[in-house]
């Protein structure tokens, strides 16, 4: 049988064998939407030590696929599994990617980030390369990803293999670029002609993002409203003139939700389920997650605020520190679940000690816990200063618990904010702290009118953002790249 694939998605992650966050998500549930739609896709992604195989019949293929970068005779192990008739590549090599941490430590990066990425596209391409005929589509994602494309526009004009290959690439966020010393460039197998401001160079850097979005012949953004911001200095993180340059082929699709892993009515994860028909058990999640977090019973009536996610100031997580005091005083539960920056982990923890009962703080990254907070929880906290999309609010509308929001990116795509009448949420204009607390004392105020609440928080329940609405998107755009769909 011939071996090819049409579309062959690239990522640094993928859900369940690896995942830090919304990357990992969409690359669990893009492809696989679209292969229910009849799409030959593909994913390929590191191998990573700590990479969690399950029984998705993991099997080298490729025992030698030489890379060439960055020295000869340098070679990858190719691997493949089966995720639910998905195939599923897996670039392996050892001082690379078998690592305690993906991108970085406490400490911060891995110095060798810009190597062991470029190593990753080279391989991907190498092995592709071996295929019988070329993929129509690299849909490529994040700065770890996007150098493919660059090597595939050059490569494309000296190996008649690859003239047909389209690229297309997806920011999941910007912020995140993938910038170098120029030294990394002059081994990057790169010709000169690319180091330039519109190709790879960035304020004398090597920017591996920026070459993903100067030379895909798409490039998307995971929300509409993120799409436009990043054309704006204020959220273009310094990429906004090549992207204003890139704007007739820019994109924003919105990400959808899994709803087969991130659904209250069949969530493995929690103590009991529950449904927009029947929204009663959520309280006994409630009571469940109390106990797990030993919170004081005696507010178990109050709202529990949850917030899950990187602790970050893209997350607002010092807005939430700064109010947190005020909170407090406020006769109502707080339940933090992240990891981050380390200031911030050591003041939640020290504030834990200050609110026994009623703040309650777990540093660290735990799947089945953000299910039983998304499930327990009554009010879902998002102040983001910036969010592409934004996952965990999609997810805490369809548990019943109506996210407080900053109004922007992907959390005004997807958060109709109080009083609108058709009000799934509520937002507020600008991240800060007091904006944050008003819009929080809006969300209290309502809680305690529960007619008004159940009606809220069912509507958030019925809000529908399936894969197959943003898998239909992405085939529209693949069609106009001429990708045979
Ligand atoms: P990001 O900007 O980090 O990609 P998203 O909201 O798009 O944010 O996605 C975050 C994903 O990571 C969600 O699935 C969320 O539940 C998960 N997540 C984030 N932090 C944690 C944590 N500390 N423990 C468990 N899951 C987490």
């Amino acid at each position: 049988m011939p071996f090819s694939h049409k579309i062959v998605f690239i990522a640094s992650e993928m859900y369940p064998f690896s995942k830090t966050g919304g990357l990992g998500d969409v690359l669990g549930s893009l492809p696989l939407a679209l292969r229910d739609m009849g799409v030959d896709v593909a994913v390929i992604s590191p191998f990573y030590g700590r990479l969690s195989t399950g029984d998705y019949k993991l099997r080298l293929l490729v025992s030698r696929c030489p890379v060439g970068y960055p020295w000869q005779p340098i070679t990858a192990e190719i691997y493949r599994a089966d995720y639910h008739g998905l195939p599923v590549y897996f670039v392996q090599r050892g001082e690379y990617f078998d690592r305690r941490f993906y991108y970085n430590t406490h400490d911060g990066d891995y110095f060798d980030n810009c190597e062991r990425f470029i190593f990753f596209c080279r391989a991907c391409l190498e092995w592709a390369r071996r295929m019988d005929s070329a993929p129509a589509l690299f849909h490529i994602h994040d700065w770890q990803a996007a150098v493919t494309s660059a090597y595939l526009h050059y490569w494309q004009k000296i190996d008649p293999f690859w003239r047909n290959t389209k690229s297309m690439l997806t920011i999941h966020n910007l912020a995140f670029q993938g910038r170098f010393s120029s030294r990394l460039f002059e081994n990057s197998g790169l010709p000169p002609e690319a180091w330039t401001q519109d190709g790879v160079e960035f304020w004398g850097d090597f920017n591996l993002l920026k070459a993903g979005i100067a030379y895909s012949d798409m490039v998307s953004t995971v929300s509409p409203t993120y799409a436009k911001e990043i054309l704006t200095p204020a959220f273009g993180c310094g990429l906004e003139g090549i992207l204003s340059k890139r704007k007739a082929d820019l994109r924003g699709i919105l990400n959808g939700a899994d709803y087969s892993v991130w659904s209250p009515s069949n969530d493995r994860y929690l103590p009991c389920t529950y449904s927009p028909e029947d929204a009663s058990p959520k309280a006994e999640c409630k009571k469940a997650l109390f106990a797990e977090l030993d919170l004081n019973p005696q507010i178990e009536d109050r709202p529990l605020l949850g917030f899950i996610g990187r602790l970050r100031r893209q997350k607002g997580i010092d807005l939430l520190i700064t109010i947190l005091p005020e909170l407090m005083t406020m006769n109502l539960g707080v339940v933090v679940l992240g990891e981050g920056g380390l200031e911030h982990e050591a003041t939640l923890m020290d504030m834990m000690e200050r609110y026994p009962g009623r703040l309650a703080v777990r540093i660290g990254y735990t799947e089945d816990l953000a299910h039983r907070i998304q499930a327990g929880s009554d009010i879902f906290l998002m102040p983001s200063r910036y969010e592409p999309c934004g996952l965990t609010q999609i997810y805490a509308l369809r548990f019943g618990t109506p996210p407080v929001a900053t109004n922007l990116g992907g959390l005004s795509d997807t958060i109709i904010g109080y009083p609108n009448p058709k009000c799934t949420g509520f937002t507020f204009p600008e991240a800060t702290a007091a904006a944050f607390l008003k819009s929080i004392r809006e969300a209290v105020a309502v809680f305690d009118k529960p007619a008004l609440w159940e009606k809220i928080k069912r509507r958030a329940m019925l809000t529908d953002f399936s894969w197959e609405r943003a898998a239909r998107r992405y085939l529209e755009v693949y069609r106009e790249l001429g990708v045979d769909v």
